[in-house]
């Protein structure tokens, strides 16, 4: 059976689209979580409430995981109102595309620091508290193309094939410590993320997806719940795609 009673869980980027989905699946199946959030707080106090309305604990918790201090500081405030951070999902994310020749430092520097960096400074906090345990579930939302590329978006791709390399190096140092470290590479989801997209653009998506249409944030967070339990414990340095068939 899947379930996380008596887990707690971190999930960065929880208060809106993937994560809050991932968030209250989590929630659904037991564990208590920490909703991750940097500026929408609105957003994060909706996922909370989505949960508690449900008979689900969580809580809100502010962090910018660029910075290192305060991704510390996450993991710190998760453990002291949670009890444990037994799992982190890694899902906060950005986009700022263009094409190469014309892309600014800045969305270069942004992307990499939130998708990334952000992975990193999240992963080292929480991997010391799971060590001490000899437990822990680590899941880092990849994206397909990272695996394959996309033209205007170097900065991205780059951002989420360096997740897949960090993933395989992660898992191989923490799995003598009882600790998986796997990565899921969504496809094209509707959240606010693809909602930015022009119309056409998301028909253009849709017709590489050989399911025949976008996925929903549910669709990943059913795997985020799977690679966080019991049951998944000799899965670890796994690229899983939820992409409706796009990468075969
Ligand atoms: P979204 O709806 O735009 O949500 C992004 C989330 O990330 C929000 O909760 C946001 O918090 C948080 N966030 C952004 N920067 C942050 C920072 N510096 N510190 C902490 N939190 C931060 O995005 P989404 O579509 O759900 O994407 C979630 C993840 O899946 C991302 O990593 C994305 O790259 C990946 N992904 C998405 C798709 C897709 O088709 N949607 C496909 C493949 C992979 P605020 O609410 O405070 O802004």
């Amino acid at each position: 059976m899947l379930e996380l009673s008596g887990k707690a869980a971190v999930v960065t980027g929880g208060s809106r689209g993937i994560g809050r989905a991932i968030a209250v699946t989590l929630a659904g199946l037991g564990a208590k979580v920490a909703v991750n959030y940097t500026s929408n707080s609105k957003a994060a106090q909706e996922t909370v409430e989505q949960i508690t309305g449900s008979g689900g604990s969580a809580a809100a918790i502010a962090a910018d995981v660029t910075d290192a201090g305060q991704a510390k500081a996450l993991i710190e405030t998760a453990k002291k109102r949670l009890g444990s951070v037994d799992i982190l999902v890694n899902c906060a994310g950005i986009t700022r595309d263009g094409l190469l020749v014309r892309m600014k430092d800045e969305d270069w520097d942004e992307v990499l620091q939130t998708n990334l960096t952000g992975v990193f400074n999240c992963t080292r906090a929480a991997a010391s508290v799971m060590m001490k345990k000899r437990w822990g579930r680590i899941v880092n939302i990849s994206s397909v193309v990272g695996l394959y590329g996309n033209a205007g978006q170097a900065n991205y791709c780059a951002s989420k094939a360096g997740v897949i390399g960090f993933t395989k190096a992660v898992a191989k140092e923490l799995g003598s410590r009882g600790i998986t470290v796997n990565a899921i590479a969504p496809g094209f989801i509707q959240t606010d993320m693809t909602m930015k997209l022009s119309e056409g653009l998301r028909e253009e998506m849709t017709k590489r997806v050989v399911l025949g249409r976008p996925g929903t944030p549910e669709d990943v967070a059913w795997l985020a719940a799977f690679l966080s339990s019991d049951l998944a414990s000799y899965i670890t340095g796994q690229i899983i795609g939820v992409d409706g068939g796009i990468v075969m």
